[in-house]
């Protein structure tokens, strides 16, 4: 029987990256998932794949996870879908940096509602379940630069920072009722994201990285996967870094 038979998991921002290869990753040990993301068409495709690839259950469905109600009714849908669900990845998340003289409210205002406000819509949507349940995985994707930060990213910062602060109080609410609330901390990760970067830019990165080189999306989805396994059960209110060293 694989790690995770039986156990539902919703992964948000699933549709390519870092979200996908989680969703992938828990489908491979044997979990049903809910796969979230903003275009019903493309996500509803990607859960199809899912499906067939792992032969688990995958549904796909489209929700901006920045609207509270919306993320509600998404919640609502699954568990009446599925039965239960286990673990909640947050993962969903953009970046839209500039220097703070030209940063535009709207671009502060985006960044800490899909990457932050996410995540207490998220966590209102599954607590009930959970602690009724008595048992429950929340996952937080932060980032390097929540902790260590960078200049051009004062939204982003500020919102991954955010990830980890929600990510401690939440783990001292749940720890009780056997629900565990933990944050990855990515470094630098190949995907579309860091695509957006230049050459020139990429080198500065990798020049920061005692590793030497970018991490891989399945370095991500391995440390979720310990995270929502049972071997993970007394771990909780933890971020852990997956940098290459960068926050050693
Ligand atoms: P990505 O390739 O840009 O993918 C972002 C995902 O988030 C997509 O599935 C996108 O869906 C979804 N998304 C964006 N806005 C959404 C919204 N309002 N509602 C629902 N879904 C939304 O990003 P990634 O590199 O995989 O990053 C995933 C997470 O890891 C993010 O939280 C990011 O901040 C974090 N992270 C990444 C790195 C890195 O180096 N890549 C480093 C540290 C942390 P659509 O396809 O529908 O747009």
């Amino acid at each position: 029987m694989s790690t995770l038979s039986g156990k539902t998991a919703v992964v948000t921002g699933a549709s390519r990256g870092i979200g996908r290869a989680i969703a992938e990753k828990l489908a491979a040990n044997g979990a049903n998932v809910v796969l979230v993301a903003t275009r019903q068409e493309v996500i509803a495709g990607v859960a199809a794949e899912v499906a067939a690839k792992y032969g688990v259950k995958a549904k796909g469905l489209a929700c901006d996870v920045s609207n509270f109600d919306a993320v509600q009714d998404l919640l609502k849908t699954s568990i009446a879908e599925f039965g239960q669900i286990d673990i909640l990845v947050n993962n969903a998340g953009i970046t839209k940096d500039s220097l703070l003289m030209r940063m535009k409210e709207a671009d502060w205002d985006s960044v800490i509602d899909i990457n932050l406000k996410s995540v207490f819509n998220g966590a209102k949507a599954v607590a009930r379940h959970m602690i009724k349940n008595k048992s429950g995985r929340i996952i937080n994707m932060s980032s390097i630069n929540g902790i260590v930060a960078q200049p051009g990213q004062a939204n982003y910062a500020a919102s991954k920072a955010g990830v980890i602060g929600i990510t401690k109080s939440l783990a001292k609410e749940l720890a009780a009722k056997k629900i565990t609330v933990n944050a990855v901390a990515p470094g630098f990760i190949q995907t579309d994201m860091t695509d957006d970067l230049s050459e020139a830019q990429k080198d500065a990165v990798k020049a920061q990285i005692p590793a030497g080189v970018l991490g891989e999306v399945d370095d991500i989805a391995n440390a979720v996967l310990f995270l929502a396994s049972p071997g993970a059960k007394y771990i909780t209110g933890q971020v852990l870094s997956v940098d290459g060293g960068m926050n050693a």
